[in-house]
């Protein structure tokens, strides 16, 4: 399939513009990624789940640039414990290691910065500063659909003449990272603490590198100018107990401390007819819950069929985009919940103002994981990926999945509920649908496990 009409442009070269070019170029576009490297260090933790994904959609380069995987030792609310494990990952190396897999999988990669997107009667026109052999040398690019993939430094969708809605924002957080010599004898470990300002994340590679990364409130006028942020990292290292035994023999390194902003917060406009905001433009999770890389992999993931969709079926724009929409309000909304009750359960400091105003934040909503038998479920139609494109089906809407499950294991469940199946076996059944039993099986067991039985079908058609 070759979709080359179309020139489809990606501002930003992490995994979720990554992701989506890659997904783009898989349904038949070209697809252009324009990207300057991570101009700080920056190291992070990601789970297994990831890992899989990189490993499942053929990121070799990134897959093998993924450091050990370690226990993280967690101190919050005056306990200790090691039930998490991590892989540790250093940013610089595995961005260029996903620039590396983007190319090999016939993405085309230009190295600039970009200054500026400007849309026209016919699409778009960008303008970037390359940062190959000629610095600073200015180039122009026109795109008939843009992905804003930025990163945190994302501006379509923030505001201004494209957006619609509130941009909406956490309590303002930044994360103030500091480099360290360690002995390389030292195995690799990661761990983290809180502390009345905060909390900390401290990781050693097991080469001798150590990073030690604060995360503080950053409303305005709280952080010192630039010259004087070293002097403030050593006062906040003063007031975290850990840090004493983490940081024992290691030499600073000059770099010195660097900052990233590090709220939660959700685009006004995720997209329209000519453009889609991506990863964390799109949503910024709290790096808390350890998540933004998986998500932003899923959010490349589901960016490419709505990209087709919005191009190839103009007419189902609403669909494609409502299909967008909720999924980022539905991650948005796990994921602040899930922190509130991640910084309700340090209570030893409710009155400091960082604790204060994230344990209440935001206000209403629940628990993050509602109890699955609270709702009953029901069937409704809803948008899904189908083959390429963003299509209505019929799916079962449970508390713990409100944008619905079409599938589980490839058997969509409501035919399968629907299915003539007295005194069918599930290799049967699998054989009307294509499948193997497993599959039909592993489905089945889901509806069982929730209690979903076919009268909840008979309902759905007395009401339509
Ligand atoms: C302090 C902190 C700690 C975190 N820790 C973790 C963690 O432990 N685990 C985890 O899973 N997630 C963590 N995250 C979240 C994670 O970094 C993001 O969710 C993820 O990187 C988002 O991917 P992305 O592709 O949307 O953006 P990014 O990964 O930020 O990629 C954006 C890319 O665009 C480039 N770019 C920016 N501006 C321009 C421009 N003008 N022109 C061209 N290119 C540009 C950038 O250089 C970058 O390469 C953390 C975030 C922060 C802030």
């Amino acid at each position: 399939m070759v979709n080359n009409d179309r020139s489809i442009v990606i501002m930003g070269g992490g995994p979720a513009g990554v992701f989506t070019a890659c997904g783009l170029v898989d349904l038949g576009y070209s697809a252009t990624i324009i990207t300057r490297p991570r101009p700080f260090p920056a190291w992070e933790g990601i789970s297994e789940r990831p890992r899989t994904s990189l490993q499942h959609f053929g990121f070799r380069a990134a897959t093998a640039s993924i450091g050990p995987m370690v226990t993280r030792a967690a101190h919050w609310n005056g306990q200790s414990q090691a039930q998490n494990r991590e892989y540790i990952l250093n940013r610089q190396t595995f961005d260029q290691a996903l620039l590396r897999d983007a190319k090999n999988q016939g993405v085309q990669i230009i190295h600039g910065r970009v200054e500026k997107a400007v849309r026209q009667e016919n699409g778009w026109e960008v303008s970037y500063a390359t940062s190959g052999g000629h610095p600073h040398q200015k180039a122009r690019i026109k795109a008939d659909f843009l992905v804003e993939a930025r990163g945190r430094e994302s501006k379509l969708g923030k505001g201004g003449d494209i957006a619609e809605g509130d941009f909406t924002s956490g309590p303002a957080t930044s994360a103030l990272l500091k480099s360290y010599e360690v002995s390389p004898d030292l195995d690799a470990m990661t761990s983290v603490a809180s502390f009345p300002k905060g909390w900390a994340w401290y990781l050693r590679d097991g080469e001798g590198t150590a990073i030690l990364q604060i995360f503080i409130s950053s409303e305005k006028g709280e952080l010192p100018p630039k010259a004087g942020l070293a002097h403030y990292f050593s006062e906040l290292i003063k007031i975290l107990p850990e840090a004493e035994l983490w940081l024992r023999g290691a030499i600073g390194r000059a770099s010195g401390v660097s900052v990233r902003t590090a709220a939660v917060s959700k685009a006004a406009t995720a997209g329209g007819h000519d453009f889609l905001v991506v990863g964390d433009g799109a949503l910024a999770l709290d790096p808390l819950s350890g998540n933004g890389i998986f998500y932003a992999i899923g959010s490349g993931l589901s960016a490419a069929p709505v990209i087709n969709s919005l191009l190839k079926k103009p007419e189902d724009k609403e669909l494609a985009l409502q299909f967008y929409q909720e999924r980022l309000d539905n991650a948005f909304k796990a994921g602040c919940l899930m922190g509130r009750e991640f910084y309700a359960a340090e209570e030893r400091w409710p009155e400091e103002a960082f604790w204060k105003a994230r344990r209440l934040w935001p206000r209403g909503g629940g628990p993050s994981h509602p109890d699955i038998m609270t709702q009953p479920a029901r069937i409704c139609q809803k948008p899904v990926v189908k083959e390429g494109l963003i299509a209505l089906e019929d799916v079962i809407v449970t508390a713990d999945h409100p944008r619905g499950v079409w599938k589980i294991d490839g058997i969509p469940l409501v035919k399968l509920m629907t299915f003539p199946a007295a005194k069918k076996t599930d290799r049967e059944t699998a054989a009307a649908f294509g499948a193997e039993a497993a599959q039909v099986t592993s489905a089945r067991n889901w509806l069982l496990s929730r209690n979903i039985r076919p009268e909840i079908y008979e309902k759905h058609n007395r009401k339509t």
